[in-house]
C-alpha cells in the first residue's frame, strides 16, 4: 500500500515520499531508510563522515544556532549556551529533574512547580520540545540533502519508559520540524526488528533489549507474538552510560599525575583534553589491547585490564538492573531466547561478557550498536509504507470504500487514507414495495460511477419483510479492524435481520494499481461529474415514473381522457429520455410529468380527505 500524493492544483501525481526513521537519542541521533535497490535498512551519512549527529544545540550571541558536531565544540567552551541530553527533559517537570539540577550546565528554570521545564538560553526560553524540534530540523535537512528529495514523513523512536507526555513531547517535536510523525516506536521494538525479530507473524520469542548509551543504560525485556511487541518490564538509570566510563578513566589518569579534582574544574582545557583522550582510549579499547598517548608532558597509558577494572562497578550495577527486570517479568534468564545489544557503549568486550554471562547466552551484536534502533525505524517506516507486504501493520486506507447505490454510483462511507482501524455506517432503503432482499456490492476506488471502480465483494441481505418502498431501514456498516480487513455488515433495522461479510481490501492491488486508480479518479473528475448527474437524473426520472404508474392505476376514476393521453404522453416522453446520454433532456421531461400530475395529485389528496371524512361520524 503506498501513500500517494496528489497535487490538488495541478492534479499531478507526486512520488510517494519517503518514510525515514529516526533514534533520537539523548547523545547521539540519526536517521536511516530502506535502500531502494537493495531494500535493506541503511543509516544515512554524508561521504565520509559520520552517521551519528551529536544531540547538541549552541546558541551563538547572534542567534544562530549550530546542532551537531559543530555544536558539541562549544561543550566545553561556551557551557551555558549549549544544551545537550534534552531528551533526559522531555515531558518534564522542574521538581522531576531538580535532584539532577546540578548534571545540566545550562539553565533550567526551577520555578518548583509541576509545571514543564524550560532551559534558558540568554534571554530566551525553550522548551525541550523546541530543543528537540532543533535536532530533528538538522536530522531533516541533512536526510534531505543526501536523498535529494524533500523528507516529510518519520516514525521516531523513544525509550519504552517514556511515558504519555514524553512520547506526545516527541511527537511535538517532530511537527514543529516540519515532519509528520506517523508513529512513536519503542526503541526496543525498533532493535529487535533490526535483527528481523518479529518480523515474522509465527514467531513468538521473549528476547532482552540491553541498551547502554552515552548517559543513560536501559534493559527492555519484550515477549514478540503474531506481530506485537509487548514490553514485559523494563528497568535501568537514566544517569549511567559511556560517559562515566569516560569519567573513570580521566580520574585514573588525574590520579597518577597528581592532579586534583579542583584544578580540572578550574582548567577547561584540560578536563576536555583528558575527557576526548579518555573517550578515545576507550574506543580503542573495543578493539586493542593498550592505549598509549603522548600529552603535554604526560604520556597516557591504559591497558584493557585496567579499563575493564574502572568500568567493572558500572557495569555490575547494569546487571543488577536486568536482575530486577526480570523478577519484575517474572521470568529468569532462561526463559530469554535472544539478547539485542544497542548503544555505542555495547562495544566494550567486558560489557559484552558480563551480559552474555548473566543470561547465559551469546548476544546479537552483529548489527552497529549505534544505529541498529536507527535502522529498525526505517524497518517500521517501511511497512507503513506498505512495502513490505507480508506485514500488514498499515494503518490508512490506500483508497476510497464504499457501496453500489442506484445508478451504479459509488457511495463512499470510508474516504482513501482514513486511519485504521475505522468504521462508518449509512442508513439505505428499498426500491420496490415488498423487495425482500437487498444486494450490496462493496467497491474501492476514487471514481463516481463503480463501473470505473474495483469490486471486492457482494452479498445479499435476504429476508426484509415486505414493506412499501422506502419504508425498510438498511443500516450497512464498514469496520476496518488493526489488520487491514473489512468487515461489512448490512441490517435491517426494523425487523433485524442482518447479513455480514469478510473482505481483505488490501491484497492483490499492487502498488502501481493504486497509482493508476487514483490517476484515473484525477483525469476523469470531470467526466465522473457528468456521469453522476446522468446517473442521478435517471434514477429521478425512473422513480417518478413508478411512483405515477401506481398512481393512475389506483385513481383512474379521477382522471379525464384528456388527462389520462397527456400524462401517457409525457411518461413515455420521459422514458425515451431515459434511453439518452442528455441529462438536461431527462430532467426537463420530469419537469413536464410533474406539470401534468400535479393537479391530480392534489384532486387525489382532497378525494382522500373528503372519503376519510365520509367514514368517519362527526
Ligand atoms: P545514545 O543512545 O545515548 O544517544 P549512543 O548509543 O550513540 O548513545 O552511545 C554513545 C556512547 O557510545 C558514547 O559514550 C560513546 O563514547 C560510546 N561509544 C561509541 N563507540 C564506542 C566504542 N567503540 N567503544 C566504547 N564505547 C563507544
Ligand atoms: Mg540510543
Amino acid at each position: 500500500m503506498a501513500k500517494i500524493a496528489i497535487n490538488i492544483a495541478t492534479g499531478s501525481l507526486q512520488q510517494a515520499d519517503m518514510i525515514v526513521g529516526i533514534d533520537l537519542g539523548t547523545t547521539n541521533s540519526l536517521v536511516a531508510i530502506i535502500h531502494p535497490e537493495s531494500k535493506q535498512p541503511v543509516a544515512l551519512k554524508e561521504h565520509d563522515s559520520s552517521s551519528l549527529v551529536p544531540s547538541v544545540v549552541h546558541f551563538d550571541e547572534t542567534g544562530n544556532i549550530a546542532v551537531g558536531e559543530e555544536a558539541r565544540e562549544y561543550l566545553e567552551t561556551d557551557p551555558q549556551n549549549t544544551v545537550f541530553s534534552a531528551k533526559r527533559l522531555m515531558g518534564k517537570s522542574y521538581r522531576d529533574i531538580s535532584e539532577n539540577a546540578s548534571f545540566f550546565s545550562y539553565r533550567v528554570i526551577d520555578d518548583d512547580t509541576d509545571s514543564l521545564v524550560k532551559v534558558q538560553v540568554g534571554d530566551k526560553f525553550y522548551s525541550p520540545t523546541e530543543l528537540s524540534a532543533f535536532i530533528l530540523k538538522e536530522l531533516k535537512q541533512r536526510a534531505e540533502h543526501i536523498l535529494k528529495t524533500p523528507v516529510t514523513k518519520a516514525v521516531i523512536t523513544v525509550p519504552a519508559y517514556f511515558n504519555d507526555a514524553q512520547r506526545q513531547a516527541t511527537r511535538d517535536a517532530g511537527k514543529l520540524a516540519g515532519l509528520d510523525v506517523l508513529r512513536i516506536v519503542n526503541e526496543p521494538t525498533a532493535a529487535s526488528l533490526a535483527y528481523g525479530i518479529g518480523l515474522d507473524r509465527e514467531q513468538e520469542t521473549t528476547i532482552a533489549v540491553y541498551d547502554l548509551g552515552g548517559g543513560t543504560f536501559d534493559i527492555s525485556l519484550l515477549r514478540i507474538a503474531n506481530g506485537i511487541f509487548e514490553v514485559l518490564s523494563t528497568n535501568g538509570n537514566t544517569y549511567l552510560g559511556g560517559d562515566d566510563f569516560d569519567r573513570a578513566v580521566v580520574k585514573h589518569w588525574t590520579h597518577q599525575f597528581n592532579i586534583s579534582d579542583e584544578e580540572l574544574k578550574q582548567n577547561h582545557e584540560l578536563a576536555q583534553g583528558f575527557r576526548l583522550r579518555a573517550e578515545e582510549a576507550k574506543k580503542y579499547l573495543s578493539h586493542h589491547d593498550t592505549y598509549s598517548v603522548a600529552w603535554h608532558n604526560h604520556v597516557l597509558e591504559l591497558d584493557r585490564d585496567t579499563f575493564d577494572g574502572l568500568i567493572a562497578p558500572l557495569i555490575g550495577q547494569t546487571i543488577e538492573c536486568s536482575r530486577l527486570a526480570l523478577a519484575d517479568a517474572g521470568l529468569t534468564a532462561a526463559d530469554i531466547d535472544s539478547i539485542v545489544m544497542v548503544g555505542g557503549s555495547t562495544r566494550v568486550p567486558a560489557v559484552k561478557n558480563a551480559v552474555s554471562g548473566f543470561f547465559g547466552k551469546a548476544v546479537n551484536d552483529t548489527v552497529n550498536p549505534d544505529e541498529v534502533v536507527a535502522l529498525g525505524a526505517a524497518i517500521q517506516a517501511d511497512i507503513l509504507a506498505g512495502n513490505n507486504k507480508d506485514l500488514l501493520l498499515l494503518d490508512i486506507t490506500p483508497l476510497s470504500l464504499g457501496i453500489e447505490t442506484m445508478g451504479g454510483l459509488m457511495d463512499v462511507l470510508i474516504p482513501r487514507n482514513a486511519k485504521i482501524p475505522t468504521k462508518a455506517g449509512r442508513q439505505y432503503t428499498t426500491q420496490k414495495d415488498g423487495q425482500g432482499d437487498m444486494r450490496i456490492s462493496v467497491y474501492q476506488g476514487e471514481r463516481d460511477l463503480v463501473k470505473d471502480n474495483r469490486k471486492l465483494a457482494e452479498f445479499s441481505l435476504k429476508g426484509i419483510p415486505a414493506m412499501p418502498a422506502g419504508l425498510p431501514k438498511v443500516e450497512v456498516s464498514f469496520l476496518i479492524n488493526a489488520d487491514g480487513i473489512l468487515l461489512v455488515k448490512a441490517k435491517e433495522l426494523r425487523s433485524g435481520v442482518e447479513q455480514g461479510i469478510e473482505v481483505r481490501p488490501q491484497y492483490g492491488l499492487t502498488d502501481a494499481e493504486v497509482e493508476k486508480m487514483l490517476l484515473d479518479s484525477i483525469t476523469h473528475a470531470k467526466d465522473d461529474m457528468q456521469a453522476r448527474a446522468l446517473a442521478e437524473a435517471r434514477t429521478e426520472g425512473e422513480q417518478i415514473l413508478g411512483v405515477t404508474e401506481k398512481f393512475i392505476a389506483k385513481n383512474s376514476g379521477l382522471l379525464s381522457g384528456e388527462e389520462m393521453i397527456a400524462t401517457a404522453e409525457a411518461m413515455q416522453a420521459l422514458q425515451l429520455a431515459l434511453t439518452m446520454e442528455d441529462k438536461n433532456l431527462i430532467q426537463s421531461k420530469i419537469e413536464s410529468l410533474n406539470e401534468i400530475s400535479r393537479p391530480f395529485a392534489e384532486r387525489a389528496m382532497d378525494a382522500a380527505v373528503s372519503g376519510a371524512l365520509k367514514g368517519k361520524k362527526v
